[in-house]
């Protein structure tokens, strides 16, 4: 609804504010009082008669902006706004109804937020009837990162494919003009360090899109959180060749997944070791505390600002890394990480510091015993 509705309506006959609100009332209390949604009655010309709590939270006006008045739709309805809430205004003339569609509110403060909206009339004169708004900022915000996700997933799986195929052809030329085993040894380990960074990027896809699926209902069992990580490190030393450090020896029990336990774990040595240097040592550790499994993976790299440690557990969430530490990687792992400890009922932090390394945490609950 806009400014412009002003004109379109001002024929409809004169209702005065409160019976307008009371018949909006009997009708939408319950939604009204709800707050699932944003509400707000209006007679169609500029005025805001009334709004629900969450209709307020939206635009951030409060209750005693309503009643000064000083809520319009002028105020909040951006101007580029107007020829489509003029369109809209024709299709409520037309059908009494506002098929919802997406559009802007301006916030109080000043900032846009994306809403969906819609509006029903009450009457063949459409005098008076309901606005309805959802804050879609969220959805937007997840929609801006599976773009900006997509457009660096197909880059990143682009350069390894043409790095391969420039190495490919090297190699052929190699072997034609009978190189030494040395030099054709050199592309052919090039072609296979491409080939693992394909294959991490890959693996997370296929993680995510199983997570998507939610088929993440793994079964579950009594499993040795010490025995499952001595196996990543063990696993990782080999593929690595990076000095991978197992700390704490008892068996320690946790109901869970054990492939979906380790793959955390692996996760997170995966990380620690692309985000450090190579002489410097990973430690991978498994105590007891407060009830529950403490596994933490150490390393002494690159570290992570505090603004980010928390942000790098969200989906498709990527530190631009000024130096060339990781080219490779899609935001993802560490937000999978975080779904499958949530659904070992436990937690995952990092505490890290710049330039000197970071160490993450991840706590399950200890079987219980009776
Ligand atoms: P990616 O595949 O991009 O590495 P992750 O979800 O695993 O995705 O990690 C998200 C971001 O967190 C990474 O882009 C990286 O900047 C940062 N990060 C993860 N682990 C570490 C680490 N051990 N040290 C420094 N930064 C890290």
């Amino acid at each position: 609804m806009s400014k412009n509705q002003t004109t379109e309506v001002a024929s409809s006959p004169a209702f005065s504010s409160e019976v307008l609100i009371k018949k909006v009332m009997e009708r939408y209390q319950a939604l009204f009082d709800s707050n699932m949604l944003g509400i707000a009655a209006t007679d169609f010309q500029d005025t805001i008669l009334d709004a629900n709590d969450a209709f307020l939270s939206i635009i951030g006006y409060t209750r005693e902006d309503l009643k000064a008045g000083k809520l319009t739709w002028s105020t909040i309805s951006p101007n580029k706004y107007d020829d489509v809430d003029i369109q809209k205004i024709t299709e409520l003339l037309a059908h009494k109804t506002i098929v919802p569609f997406e559009k802007e509110y301006t916030h109080k403060d000043g900032h846009t937020v994306p809403v969906l909206v819609g509006a029903e009339a009450f009457d063949a004169h459409i005098s008076y009837g309901v606005s309805f708004a959802l804050d879609i900022s969220e959805l937007k915000e997840l929609e801006r990162k599976k773009d900006d996700f997509i457009g660096m997933v197909s880059h990143d799986l682009k350069t390894p494919l043409s790095i391969m195929k420039l190495y490919s052809n090297f190699l052929e030329t190699s072997i034609k003009e009978g190189a030494s085993t040395e030099e054709l040894l050199e592309s052919a380990n090039e072609i296979s360090n491409q080939i693992d960074k394909l294959n991490i990027l890959i693996t997370d896809l296929l993680n995510m899109a199983r997570y998507q699926a939610h088929e993440h209902a793994f079964p579950v069992s009594a499993i040795d959180v010490t025995e499952c990580a001595k196996k990543v490190v063990s696993d990782l030393s080999l593929v690595h060749n990076r000095k991978i450090v197992f700390q704490g020896e008892k068996s320690v029990y946790v109901i869970g997944n054990d492939e979906r336990l380790s793959q955390v774990v692996m996760n997170l040595v995966n990380n620690a070791v692309r985000y450090s240097d190579d002489d410097t040592e990973i430690v991978v550790s498994v105590r007891v505390l407060n009830n529950h499994a403490c596994i933490q993976v150490q390393d002494f790299g690159m570290g992570i600002r505090k603004e980010d440690q928390e942000r790098i557990f969200d989906r498709y969430y990527r530190i631009n890394h000024a130096d060339d530490y990781a080219d490779i990687g899609a935001g993802i792992g560490l937000y999978v990480c975080k779904e499958i400890v949530r659904y070992h009922k436990g937690r995952i932090y990092v505490e890290s510091e710049l330039g000197k390394g970071s160490t993450f945490t991840i706590e399950v609950p200890l079987i219980e015993r009776k």
